[in-house]
């Protein structure tokens, strides 16, 4: 049986992930059907974010009963907010043969690890400190204290990178865009998914 694929990318706030995926998906540059999920958060909405598209927004109180009803793949509390991936929706991608992008930090991407056989990881660094600093602060979401305790956060995240199957220095984003290009063509060219696809064919060369 053909499923899609499960990647994680995880990177310090700022590093600019985000753009990465969006830019890797809005110009459909890959022949591969890919989808984005899209978390649950009890953080506030940004100006410009919208409910559905960047996050599901939803109170405390149904976050947990979320936890409760066991309708999460994994959550975590992230900067003082929780966020989290709907098992349905993954499962749902997954069992229609479409790959799927979590876009999660480590303790998320430690918790899907351990409850998903294939899954392929992939961790984003910025090319300085200094860098993050200038991206975290000219993408002009946030109150400087914010960004400040996100700074301390980033350099938090970046020790688990060793954690992850594939590192990307995302220096420059076209650079990164065609390195993440290649790990998700790797991906797919992996025997065991390959197999799946082309059992058939296998079975038929063995046997003539
Ligand atoms: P932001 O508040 O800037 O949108 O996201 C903050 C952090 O939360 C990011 O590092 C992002 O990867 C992480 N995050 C977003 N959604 C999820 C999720 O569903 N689960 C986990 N564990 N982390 C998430």
């Amino acid at each position: 049986m053909t499923t899609g694929n499960l990647f994680i990318i995880s990177a310090p706030s700022g590093t600019g992930k985000s753009l990465l995926l969006q830019l890797l998906l809005k110009n459909n540059i890959l022949k591969f059907n890919i989808k984005l999920s899209i978390s649950y958060t009890t953080r506030m909405k940004r100006i410009g974010e919208i409910n559905g598209k960047d996050y599901y927004f939803i109170s405390k109180k149904k976050f947990k009963k979320m936890i409760i009803n066991n309708e999460f793949l994994e959550y975590a509390k992230v900067f003082g907010n929780y966020y989290g991936t709907s098992k349905k929706n993954i499962d749902n991608f997954l069992k229609n043969n479409i790959d799927v992008f979590l876009n999660i930090d480590w303790q998320g991407a430690m918790q899907v690890r351990k409850k998903k056989t294939q899954v392929c990881s992939i961790f984003i660094l910025p090319p300085s400190i200094n860098e993050l600093h200038r991206r975290l602060y000219i993408r002009g979401k946030d109150h400087i204290d914010i960004i400040n305790q996100r700074m301390l956060q980033s350099k938090k995240e970046i020790y688990h990178f060793h954690e992850y199957d594939y590192l990307i220095i995302n220096n420059h984003i076209h650079d990164a865009i065609f390195d993440l290009k290649n790990i998700i063509y790797a991906e797919h060219l992996k025997t065991k998914i390959q197999f799946n696809i082309y059992n058939k064919l296998i079975k038929k060369l063995l046997k003539e």
